[in-house]
């Protein structure tokens, strides 16, 4: 029979504390952490949020985005005083995600919480997409999440720790995103994003052990990398007309999301979704 103390680990009322305060729970002090994708709208937001709750930070995108990443890393360490560190890495590549454990243990000396966000959406994704382009998505998004993952995990092990992994699926991955009259290309990205999703609550039940949460957020239309500088206002119009809230998301507001999700403010939240999408997945 369970000894009575089992029942130790509920406080009930903990505001109750004097030294309670309940937006320590967002704090990640202490904390170190690698976002991928570090150089694109959600990524660099992320960065800046992780930064500014505390933590230490790897930003890891490609090396082609070095004159983007370099200052970038420099303007948060100075503006939060933290250690903020680029990293290149492709994360499709086995050998390459493998040198970035090592990169990552000797710049942060471990990791907490990682950002599983790199991704790209390739023009063409459509029913008849040729294989070259249903082949690169998988490899970026679904094979280069679980490859950042499994480093991201080991290194939590290693170093007997918890974590928290959030991963960037997406509103396609739930349906094929209404535009116009019609599906929005995105066969081999909504696969790839359904993948994540299933992929980081697979994580949850077999991490939790560890103490290693897995979670996932869907952004609907985000004004980011992807939209940014890059629509029409028509085209606005348009893809808003489904949303409930008719707009799209700022990456600050998907930022928030990954915070509270790699925070304690979500200590007992594993295995989940976390629409952040205006509403649009409602219908
Ligand atoms: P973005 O294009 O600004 O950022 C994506 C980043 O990923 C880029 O910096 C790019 O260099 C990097 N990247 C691409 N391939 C890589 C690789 N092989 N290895 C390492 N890095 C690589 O786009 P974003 O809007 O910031 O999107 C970030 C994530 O959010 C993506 O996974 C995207 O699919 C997802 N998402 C975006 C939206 C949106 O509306 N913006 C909506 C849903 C999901």
């Amino acid at each position: 029979m369970t000894d009575a103390s089992v029942f130790d680990q509920y406080p009930l009322d903990q505001w109750k504390d004097p030294s309670h305060n309940i937006m320590d729970r967002f704090s990640l002090a202490g904390k170190k952490g690698f976002v991928t994708g570090g150089a694109g709208g959600l990524g660099r937001n992320v960065a800046a949020a992780w930064a500014e709750a505390g933590a230490d930070v790897a930003i890891v995108d490609l090396p082609r985005t070095k004159e983007t990443l370099e200052p970038l890393a420099q303007e948060l360490s100075e503006r939060y005083g933290v250690k903020v560190v680029p990293l290149y890495c492709d994360v499709s590549d086995k050998a390459q995600v493998d040198a970035l454990k090592t990169s990552l243990v000797d710049a942060l000396g471990t990791v907490d919480v990682a950002f599983i966000n790199a991704g790209v959406n390739v023009p063409g994704d459509d029913a008849d997409e040729p294989y070259e382009i249903w082949q690169k998505t998988i490899d970026i998004n679904l094979t280069g999440a679980y490859l950042t993952a499994q480093i991201a995990q080991h290194i939590m092990r290693e170093h007997n720790h918890g974590g928290s992994l959030v991963f960037t699926s997406s509103l396609s991955a739930h349906n094929a995103n209404f535009i116009a009259g019609g599906p929005s290309p995105v066969a081999a990205y909504g696969a790839s994003k359904a993948g994540i999703y299933e992929y980081a609550r697979y994580l949850a039940a077999a991490l939790a052990p560890y103490g290693i949460r897995s979670n996932a957020i869907s952004p609907g239309y985000v004004w980011s990398g992807i939209f940014e500088g890059r629509i029409v206002p028509e085209a606005h119009d348009m893809m808003t007309a489904p949303v409930p809230m008719r707009r799209f998301g700022t990456n600050e507001e998907i930022a928030s999301a990954v915070l509270f999700l790699a925070s304690d403010a979500s200590s007992y939240v594993t295995g989940t979704n976390l629409q952040v999408d205006g509403g649009y997945s409602v219908y």
